[in-house]
C-alpha cells in the first residue's frame, strides 16, 4: 500500500549494528519526517479506534514515541510498560529471556479500570521476547486485550509463531 511504501522508504538499514552481522532497522528518519510520522500516528490512531481500544499501551522506549501520539490522535490514554525499577507503586514484573542473560519489564497493577480494551504497540518484533513478556503483564492487570500493532516485523526470526500463544485470539498486525 501507499502507507507502507511511504513508510518503508524512511526505515535505514544500518549494517553491523549494534553488532557485526546484525542489520539494523533505524526509524529515526521516519520519526524526523512529519509526513511519514503523522502518517504512522494516524494508522496506528485509526487501527486503536476500529479495535475498541480504551488505552494504548507502548513498549520502553521507541514504543512510547509511537503509541503517546496514536493515544492522543485516537482519544484515548497512554500507559507505560517499562524496564524494571522505572514505576513507582505496586508493578507486575515479568522476565524474558535475550541472547545474553535476561530483561524484566514492568506495569504498575493499577494502570487498568476494569473492563478496559488494550492496544499494544511497539516498533520492531523481532524474536518477539519483548511483546510475550508485555502481553503477559497485560493479561495479569485483567485488561482485556485487542489487538498488538507493530511498525515493521522482522519475520525470519519467527515472533510471530512465538506470540500466538500469548495473544489470545486478538489480532498482530505489522504496518
Ligand atoms: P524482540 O524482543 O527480540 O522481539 O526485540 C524487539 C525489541 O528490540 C523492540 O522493542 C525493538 O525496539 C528492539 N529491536 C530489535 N531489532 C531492532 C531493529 O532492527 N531496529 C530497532 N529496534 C530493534
Amino acid at each position: 500500500t501507499a502507507l507502507t511504501d511511504l513508510l518503508n522508504s524512511r526505515i535505514k538499514d544500518v549494517p553491523d549494528y549494534p553488532k557485526p552481522g546484525v542489520m539494523f532497522k533505524d526509524i529515526a528518519p521516519l520519526l524526523a519526517d512529519a509526513e511519514a510520522f503523522g502518517a504512522l500516528t494516524r494508522a496506528l490512531a485509526d487501527r486503536a479506534r476500529e479495535l475498541g481500544a480504551t488505552k494504548v499501551v507502548g513498549l520502553e522506549a521507541r514504543g512510547f514515541v509511537l503509541a503517546a501520539p496514536a493515544a492522543f490522535a485516537a482519544g484515548l490514554g497512554f500507559v507505560p510498560i517499562r524496564k524494571k525499577g522505572k514505576l513507582p507503586g505496586e508493578v507486575f514484573e515479568q522476565s524474558y529471556d535475550l541472547e545474553y542473560g535476561s530483561a524484566t519489564l514492568e506495569v504498575q497493577c493499577d494502570a487498568f479500570a476494569p473492563g478496559e480494551r488494550v492496544l499494544v504497540v511497539d516498533d520492531v518484533l523481532a524474536t518477539g521476547g519483548t511483546i510475550a513478556a508485555s502481553l503477559d503483564l497485560v493479561q495479569r492487570t485483567g485488561a482485556q486485550l485487542v489487538g498488538v500493532v507493530v511498525l515493521m516485523e522482522l519475520g525470519f526470526l519467527d515472533g510471530r509463531e512465538r506470540l500466538a500463544t500469548h495473544l489470545g485470539g486478538a489480532p498482530l498486525e505489522t504496518l
